[in-house]
């Protein structure tokens, strides 16, 4: 498709998309008494207008019912974690028993890797990608120390080429070829934080278990944001948090996925608690663990259920919508603003450098550019003139334009303040 840089083209656009109605369902912040062009849904995604009713309802039901609300609220909390399985399981790919919600991401990365990462004298090996997300490399970190292994020795980054930004995939093949009998784990985020670079989850994953490892995902930045199929990729474990692209609210609940293939081996340690026991005995109060068979059998507390009421409203719209229909959006969205970005940089002659994979299989709804020349002062213009973005050393810049809730129309519209701003 050809674009146009021009306003009454972005709201063409915008006129034929199916999903710029629910642009009406979320809540922006404002700048100057306007709505925030909003592109770090990648960091906090914003508040969808039906996330309060789901809240008020759990706090009308301790109100009114108190301890009772645990078997008689309108959603009872004894089990209200189970309205997640079916629609999260569809957006990751997974069986209902194969998805669970419980704790926070880099919390659940760690109980899976108990399950999970069972190294020994021979086999230890961590593989991970250079520059993951610093609370997985603390977690790496932590947890080679745990066992007794040095973190310079167990713990093997995939490097990215000299002058090149991304991972290439041939790299983290030859990578585990190459630790081979040494690899127990391969985890990486399925989309890079920094980059925005989508990894080929079935190749790797494929590639570890012919190394004879065990292979995991950090999905933070890739659930609610690209096609999982975590199922039939035979992925052993993944996580991800629900307050970027799935818009639960600060520091919300995280979710689980445990592969089918697992849920039945006795051997697996895992730290238990009583949320994970056997359903129909929990409340016995016996001594022996049962754990439930299935990524719930992982559950350790009784469920937080004022953060999990906004995570289901999330949940709820994405299942509402599917993610075919955002998929679709977003690539034309995302093409629309690497256009803009584009014809900006020749009208202003600069240089942007977008650091993202330009292929469309490589890459979800972020941008991550290089403004080469620009600093922190063409960032501060953007910020106080309504366009929300996030700033990273030495001199990126990442935009989220979020399917959901951003529209063509706000690509022109920060075109336009960009060049202004390069230009003050
Ligand atoms: C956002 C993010 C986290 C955050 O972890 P929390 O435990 O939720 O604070 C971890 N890993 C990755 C890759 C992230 O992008």
């Amino acid at each position: 498709m050809t674009f146009e840089n021009s306003k009454e083209f972005a709201q063409q656009l915008d006129s034929q998309d199916k999903l710029n109605k629910y642009r009406d369902e979320f809540i922006f912040p404002k700048v100057n008494g306007e709505k925030v062009i909003y592109f770090t849904g990648n960091s906090l995604g914003l508040q969808p207008k039906r996330t309060k009713a789901y809240v008020d309802e759990v706090m009308d039901d301790w109100a009114n019912l108190a301890v009772e609300g645990h078997f008689y609220a309108e959603k009872p909390w004894w089990d209200y974690h189970e309205r997640f399985a079916k629609p999260l399981g569809k957006i990751v790919g997974a069986l209902p028993s194969e998805v669970t919600v419980m704790n926070t991401l880099t919390v659940n990365l760690h109980l899976l890797m108990v399950s999970f990462y069972r190294p020994t004298k021979s086999r230890y090996k961590i593989i991970c990608e250079e520059k993951a997300f610093p609370s997985d490399q603390y977690m790496f970190q932590s947890q080679v120390d745990f066992h007794g292994y040095k973190s310079e020795d167990a713990i093997v980054e995939i490097k990215i080429r000299e002058g090149e930004h991304n991972i290439r995939l041939e790299d983290v093949l030859a990578k585990i070829a190459e630790v081979g009998d040494e690899l127990a784990l391969v985890l990486i985020g399925g989309v890079n934080y920094y980059t925005g670079q989508v990894f080929d989850m079935k190749t790797i994953t494929a590639a570890g278990h012919d190394a004879g490892a065990v292979v995991g995902w950090d999905l933070a930045h890739a659930v609610g944001n690209i096609k999982l199929e975590l199922h039939d990729w035979d992925a052993d474990f993944a996580s991800w948090c629900s307050y970027k692209y799935m818009n639960s609210g600060p520091g919300n609940a995280s979710g689980c996925f445990i592969h089918e293939k697992h849920h039945n081996n006795a051997d697996l340690p895992r730290f238990a608690g009583w949320w994970g026991h056997n359903k129909e005995r929990r409340f016995k109060m016996e001594q022996t663990f049962d754990p439930v068979k299935g990524a719930e059998g992982w559950q350790i507390s009784n469920i937080p259920i004022l953060s999990l009421a906004p995570y289901l409203a999330s949940v709820d719209m994405f299942d509402e919508i599917g993610m075919d229909a955002i998929i679709e959006k977003r690539d034309k969205l995302t093409a629309y603003l690497e256009f803009i970005l584009q014809e900006i940089a020749k009208e202003v002659d600069s240089s942007f450098e977008i650091i993202t994979p330009s292929n469309l299989s490589e890459r979800g709804c972020q941008l991550s550019v290089f403004l080469h020349g620009e600093g922190r002062g063409l960032f501060d213009y953007l910020m106080e003139n309504g366009v929300i973005t996030d700033w990273r050393e030495p001199n990126v810049i990442r935009f989220a334009p979020v399917p959901l809730y951003c529209s063509f129309e706000d690509m022109y519209d920060f075109g336009q303040i960009l060049k202004a701003g390069i230009l003050r």
